[in-house]
């Protein structure tokens, strides 16, 4: 082993030599440009073989390998085996698809690096753009505070994490939430995402503390039991404090009464947070324009870009009305973070004081990128596609003997079942995880699955800017002939 511990140091971590990693780089650009433009005629998937999987199973490397030589094992055992998410037979959970520009500055921000939190620097001034940006795609109040974070997840958390500082009297920030005398009370309905449960047993609620509102027949949170629910928290001596609303749920794309939500929160003083991490951009579609319109009122709002967006993994946002209410829930500022007037210091104020993360990549100049490319009437343009898509998909199923929807369909999500009528429920629900796990192996398309009402439902989320009508009848087909051969 090399021992560098005395006085002779290893050589920083510069090429030793530009013009090889250069070529090295200009190939990396035209395999990659190569890979995305045939990704269509590949398989949607292919299963991983184990002897691939001991390849990345190995001990910590303790010497250099040449870098041709570490990217040649780059492409013969991770490029050939993606997720899928890129491909337009991919329907899976709800995932974004990326797009080469996005690709590409990536590689941009990867190798400016800037560490996007404090200091007078470009980034700074990209990030704060692409978050005014965000504003305008759900006309949100120029005047509200906002920040891009790792995606749905961390905004969910980080808006309920305000909320639940708002309650100033309290001093939750100070005192914890043990020592308050409110005993807070979060709702949502039974079809939020579970990054809700979460987040409320992170900051401190526990999942006691939240209440899964019922669904109706559509999988919209109920609003009369949820103004039931509060009355009888409150006449519990609890102290109900915030609703979530969902913009597309995840598993069928429904969208809770927002509105009705909105005013039960203002003639009740409670926080109003809408997780639009799938269904917020739907808002762009006209026809879903009007059914979204409350969430320019909501006192926070968290959605994906990496969704459909389609900016690469991963950046999500968060935009909080109340800008003064966002900043006192998170600031801070010990000795070594102090901002000045002139000089690096200087800049915006510290996105820290925002949220909990410090470090900070560069993702808002993918974000950036892509919107100026594109520009956002593309975008729109795209999700009403998808959204028409699905509308067209429910149609076929309904009209086919052999399929039945499983749930409406709102957005962008079809939730169904292949039927056969010798077959029971439990006979049903087998066969049709047998067909998304064939049609995934085979290839062939990749939705994913989930379970309704007991039923399990062959689940296509089109969330894809690359996916056609050509695209859901070969998976269609693929599905009727796959139900006939294993029945
Ligand atoms: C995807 C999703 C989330 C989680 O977002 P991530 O970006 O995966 O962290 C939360 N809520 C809904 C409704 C979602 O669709």
């Amino acid at each position: 082993m090399t021992d560098y511990s005395g006085q002779s140091f290893p050589p920083s971590l510069e090429p030793e030599d530009w013009a090889h990693m250069r070529r090295l780089g200009h190939q990396m650009i035209d395999d990659m440009m190569d890979f995305l433009e045939g990704i269509n005629d590949q398989p949607s998937w292919r299963p991983i073989p184990e002897e691939v999987k001991q390849k990345l199973n190995q001990d910590l490397p303790q010497l250099p390998t040449a870098a041709e030589e570490v990217y040649q094992e780059f492409k013969q055992y991770i490029l050939p085996y993606p997720k899928g998410n890129i491909h337009p037979r991919f329907f899976s959970w709800i995932q974004g698809t990326g797009t080469a520009i996005g690709a590409l500055s990536d590689m941009l921000a990867s190798a400016m690096n800037p560490n996007v939190t404090i200091g007078e620097h470009a980034a700074m001034y990209v990030d704060q753009q692409v978050v005014n940006w965000c504003k305008q795609m759900l006309n949100y109040p120029a005047s509200a505070s906002g920040m891009l974070v790792s995606g749905g997840s961390m905004a969910n958390i980080t808006s309920l994490a305000v909320a639940r500082n708002a309650f100033k009297d309290a001093n939750i920030r100070k005192h914890g939430l043990k020592n308050t005398s409110h005993s807070l009370v979060l709702y949502c309905s039974t079809e939020t995402h579970s990054c809700i449960t979460k987040a409320a047993e992170i900051i401190g609620l526990g999942t006691d503390a939240v209440r899964f509102i019922p669904v109706n027949t559509r999988f919209e949170m109920d609003t009369r039991l949820l103004v039931q629910a509060v009355e009888e928290d409150r006449a519990n001596g609890l102290t109900p404090f915030c609703v979530v609303g969902t913009a597309g749920t995840v598993n069928t794309g429904a969208i809770d009464p927002l509105e009705e939500i909105l005013s039960i929160c203002r003639e009740n003083n409670l926080w109003f947070h809408v997780d639009g991490a799938y269904g917020a951009l739907a808002k762009l579609d006209p026809r879903f324009e009007q059914e979204l319109q409350a969430i320019e009122s909501a006192d926070s709002v968290a959605f994906d870009l990496h969704k459909w967006l389609h900016v690469p993994y991963e950046v999500g946002c968060l935009l909080v009305k109340n800008a003064q209410l966002h900043r006192d829930a998170f600031a801070i500022t010990p000795s070594y973070l102090l901002q000045f007037d002139r000089g690096l210091a200087a800049g915006p104020d510290s996105i820290n004081n925002y949220g909990f993360e410090l470090s900070r990549g560069f993702k808002a100049l993918k974000v950036w990128m892509m919107l100026k490319t594109y520009g956002i009437q593309w975008f729109a343009g795209l999700i009403a596609k998808d959204n028409t898509l699905a509308s067209w998909l429910a149609q076929k199923i309904e009209n086919h003997p052999n399929l039945k929807l499983a749930a409406p369909v709102k957005l962008s999500i079809v939730c169904f079942q292949y039927v056969n009528p010798r077959l029971n429920m439990e006979q049903t629900n087998s066969l049709n995880k047998e067909i998304v796990i064939r049609l995934q192996e085979k290839g062939i398309a990749s939705p994913s699955s989930t379970i309704l009402d007991g039923k399990f439902c062959i689940r296509t989320s089109i969330v894809n800017h690359k996916t056609t009508y050509a695209d859901l009848d070969m998976m269609l087909e693929a599905i009727l002939e796959l139900g006939k051969e294993i029945v």
